[in-house]
């Protein structure tokens, strides 16, 4: 197995809307904000080479949106999903498997393109887009405060195109064994179902925290997003999987941090904290 980091660009939110309750004076020290209050998020994805397979993990913003909606979300960097994965020699047709951690547009805005007659299609022809049947369902009947976050260009043509497959949970265990080959902990408390994966690799365990951990100053338990539907429910399963991931030497991946690409964990008396700062090829 090899594993690829897949940068596809950076953009903004509020710094306050992303630590939730907890004081700027606390999270400014490591998320420094603009003139406007917005500090620069990653959009970091996953690539698993492994065997036949090529998996991406989560796939940015993408490249269809009106400017009418990016102005509210200032995107830089000089990378974007296409030149990351050609850089490491890949191209779209290549990916066998899209795995959406869930239906959020900065985190599955990547998946569709707009074709030159205004139109949108699938932007990996020839993969399988994983989601779960209770997310997609939330997702496509949004309520009033996700709705602006589920956008239907995102995932309309998935579903039309035939290319949508359903990972079922587990409820027996506390991860699920994907047909991916990939375990993965379903979350309720940013959106219903998010998907987390946990990865095996070089005798390594990898999670990819998505948005239950979205960088490494999410790491203290009550330093939530505003985001969450369900804080109670963030608190109590970040709690647990922190401790999941230390107790087993779970390095983190952090989708969203625009400084740490990869964290291990220590136990201290505050409780779970950041170790080591890594990179993937480190390991
Ligand atoms: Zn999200």
């Amino acid at each position: 197995m090899q594993l690829y980091t897949i940068d596809t660009g950076y953009f903004k939110l509020d710094g306050g809307a992303m630590f939730g309750v907890v004081p700027k004076v606390l999270w400014s020290k490591t998320n420094p904000t603009d003139e406007n209050n917005l500090c620069s998020w990653a959009m970091r994805s996953l690539l698993i080479e492994d065997g036949d397979r090529l998996i991406l993990i989560d796939n940015g913003i993408g490249e269809k949106q009106e400017d009418n909606f990016l102005k509210h979300y200032y995107l830089h960097g000089d990378v974007n999903l296409h030149s990351s994965l050609s850089k490491h020699g890949f191209s779209a047709d290549d990916v066998t498997d899209v795995f959406l951690t869930h239906l959020h547009f900065d985190h599955c805005g990547g998946s569709v393109i707009k074709t030159g007659g205004g139109s949108f299609e699938t932007a990996f022809k020839n993969a399988k887009y994983w989601s779960n049947k209770d997310h997609w369902a939330w997702a496509t009947s949004p309520n009033k405060r996700e709705g602006a976050s589920f956008l239907k260009e995102n995932f309309s043509p998935i579903l039309e195109s035939g290319q949508l497959s359903y990972i079922e949970k587990d409820v027996n265990n506390y991860l699920t064994e994907s047909p991916l080959g990939i375990d993965v902990l379903f979350v309720d408390g940013h959106t219903e179902k998010q998907m987390i994966p946990v990865i095996d690799y070089r005798g390594q365990k990898i999670a990819f925290a998505a948005d239950l951990v979205p960088t490494c100053g999410h790491i203290p338990v009550p330093y939530l997003m505003s985001y969450d539907v369900r804080p109670l429910v963030s608190l109590d399963e970040k709690e647990k999987f922190l401790n999941y991931c230390h107790e087993n030497d779970v390095f983190l991946f952090f989708e969203h941090d625009a400084f740490v690409e990869l964290g291990s964990l220590e136990n201290t008396a505050r409780g779970v904290r950041l170790n080591n700062k890594l990179k993937l090829s480190e390991l």
